[in-house]
Parts: structure tokens; sequence; C-alpha cells
């Protein structure tokens, strides 16, 4: 689904990106400059979660040439999706001597005891994208606005049915679908998209037929695209024997793909009977290739190169004894604190303005996109 070969022509589509293909998914060391102060030279610690999705591999790509330009090295490993795997990683590099860590976690439950680790060994942790819970162990948390991303997807949904606008009324048909539930972002999508949809759902212009309305009875473990595909089947055969979905939430590109497979197979597609509107989240290459074609309809692109220079901004201020910028103080309370954060705006694409976002942008060039 997601090739491995999608993924580097992601990646190179920026040169910037260009520049750290040859850290793809590895470790990678040795940065040109000299670190400031006490830092020079040091060893920064990045901990992602998959190299199945190509967002993935652009951030840690993108950190890696951040934290180098700073004049850091830097220790790049990917945790498969694999929790307790990523926990070992991350002991390890602690045991290695890191100086800081980021870390985007695949469950954000199991770091804790990896992160008192951390703490005695003084190295401070940036949370990366998804907020770690229960440790007051993590310092800062680089992310988007996530509720922002879930309400994006949500008036998304509502524009395009024509309900935004009173110009009609319903009632259309929506099936809801959400990420990992091991993934603190997951209930900030769906909160932020339900908080829009909702209104409507009991005003009865949206009718969810599968019943399925409770974030624990959507939710796609590790965001996988073939269980999205395989509960989408089910829904379309159990409830739309003669009904037609107008609507799906998707969360995430990966599982988009999934759906709208789902869909193709049940003859959705066809003159007869039109695609529903799906959304989608990251402006991977396969979707905004599939928007462009008039299948997925909308995704949400969130900058990650504004992400990996926010995350290494962080490191290299904490790491000089100095405050990094925050803009949010308040939202992310990670169950033992509220984890000072920068969070990032994210922008809804489709076929209307994909060209002004991603490729003006040089986000990817026009060819990625052929
Ligand atoms: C990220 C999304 C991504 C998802 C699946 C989330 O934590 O915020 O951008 O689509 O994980 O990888």
């Amino acid at each position: 689904m997601r090739t491995r070969r999608a993924a580097l022509t992601a990646i190179a589509a920026s040169a910037s990106l260009a520049l750290t293909l040859s850290a793809c998914g590895q470790s990678s060391e040795g940065g040109s400059e000299e670190g400031s102060g006490s830092t020079k030279g040091a060893t920064i610690g990045i901990s992602m979660p998959t190299k199945s999705s190509e967002r993935w591999i652009a951030d840690g790509n993108n950190v890696v040439k951040e934290l180098k330009a700073k004049g850091y090295k830097t220790k790049l490993i990917y945790g498969e999706d694999d929790p307790d795997q990523q926990v070992s990683q991350v002991e390890n590099m602690i045991t290695q001597g890191v100086k800081a860590l980021i870390i985007a976690a695949i469950d954000n439950k199991s770091m804790n005891n990896v992160l008192q680790q951390a703490k005695d060994a003084n190295i401070p942790v940036i949370s990366y994208d998804r907020l770690i819970l229960g440790t007051e162990n993590v310092d800062y948390y680089a992310s988007f606005d996530n509720e922002k991303v879930g309400e994006l997807q949500g008036n998304y949904i509502l524009e395009k049915l024509g309900l935004k606008d009173g110009s009609k009324k319903g009632p259309f048909n929506i099936e809801l679908f959400a990420g990992s539930n091991d993934d603190n972002n997951t209930r900030y999508f769906f909160g932020g998209a339900m908080k829009v949809l909702q209104p409507y759902i009991d005003k009865k212009q949206l009718v969810v037929k599968s019943g399925q309305t409770k974030l624990n009875q959507v939710t796609t473990l590790r965001w996988d695209g073939g269980q999205a595909q395989k509960r989408m089947d089910d829904i379309l055969t159990g409830t739309y024997k003669s009904a037609r979905v107008d609507a799906v939430l998707s969360p995430y590109d990966g599982i988009s793909i999934g759906i709208l497979s789902a869909l193709k197979s049940d003859d959705y597609g066809s003159k007869s009977k039109p695609l529903p509107v799906v959304t989608g989240q990251d402006a991977e290459v396969a979707s905004v290739k599939s928007i462009i074609a008039g299948q997925q309809t909308q995704t949400v692109f969130k900058d990650i190169r504004a992400l990996a220079k926010v995350a290494s901004n962080m490191v290299d201020a904490v790491l000089n004894d100095k405050k990094p910028e925050v803009n949010d103080t308040k939202t992310y309370d990670n169950g033992v604190k509220v984890v000072p954060a920068y969070l990032l705006q994210p922008v809804s694409v489709d076929k209307s303005n994909y060209e002004k976002e991603l490729v003006e942008s040089g986000f990817y060039t026009a060819g990625d996109l052929k």
C-alpha cells in the first residue's frame, strides 16, 4: 500500500529532505559544525514509531537535518510499531550517552520506566507529535493543534455535503473511523471531529447506520489501513445492503486508502454509486494522488518540516539552559503534569488547494504527484 519506493519519492520531493536521504531509517551519526557551549558535539537520540508510513520517515530525516545544522550528532531509530522494541531502543540510547531525546511514542503509556532512567541520567525529553502520558519526565511537547485536525475533517464533511451552509438538509449516512487507541492524538482528532459532527447527528441530518459512534468502537490499532479496510467491508456488508454511505470520517491517509479499497470493491466510484466524501491526514503521496484522481476527497496537511525545527530548537534551548519557545501551556495534560507545548497549525487540503499548499510550498514537486 504505502511502498518504500513511494516513501522515498516523497522524501526526495523536497531538496532539503533529499539531503538527508542517506540517513533514511537508520542510525546516523556525525554533524558538520560544533554545537554551542557545553553541548559541543553532543549526540541527540531520536526515536520514531515506524517506517511503514511516509511521514515518519520524513520526520526522522528532517529532525536529523535540523540538529546537524545546529552542530549536533544524531542517532535515529525506528521502533517498527512495537512498543517494547521502542522502549529498549530508547534504553540503549540512554546507555550510549545521548544528551537529549526526541521521542514519537508508539504506545504513549509505555515510556514510564525508561524515562525515569533518562531523568536519572539528566537527559531532557521532547515528546514529538504524540504526547507521552503518565510521567513527569517529559519536558516539552512539539506538535500540531490536534483538536483542530479533527475539526478540519469534520467541517470539511459538513461543507461538502451542503449541511454547513444549509443548502442541503440530509439525512446523510456517515461512518466514523479513529486512529490507534494507544496514541494520545487519537482522542483529540476524534474529539475535534465529533465536536462539529455531533450536533448534526443529534438533529438526524447525519446518521451513523452501523451504530458505531463511540471512540472505543471505531479505533484502528496502530493506524493500520488493512484493519480499516476490513472494518469498512464489514460495515458495508452488514449495514449498507440497500442504503448508501455518503461520508466517511477517516483520521489518517493510510486508513483512508484502506476505506477506499473496501468502497471500490463494493462498486462505489461507478456512475450509479459515487464515492462518499472521505477525509484523511498527512498528505501522503498516495492520498494526494487519490485526491487528484477524484477518489479520496480531503486530507489534512501538517508541515512536518516546521515541526522538526520546533523540536530541534527545543533541544538546543534546553541544552543551553534557555527556555524553549512554547505557545500552549494549558491543553496537554499527560495525567501527571501539563506539558508546555509548541503547537503548529494544520491545513485542510483538497483538489482545490493542493497545488498551493503542497507544491508551491515546496513540500512536494509537481512530478511527485504525477
Ligand atoms: C500523527 C498523525 C499520523 C498518525 C499515524 C499520529 O500520531 O499525529 O499525523 O497520521 O499518528 O501515523
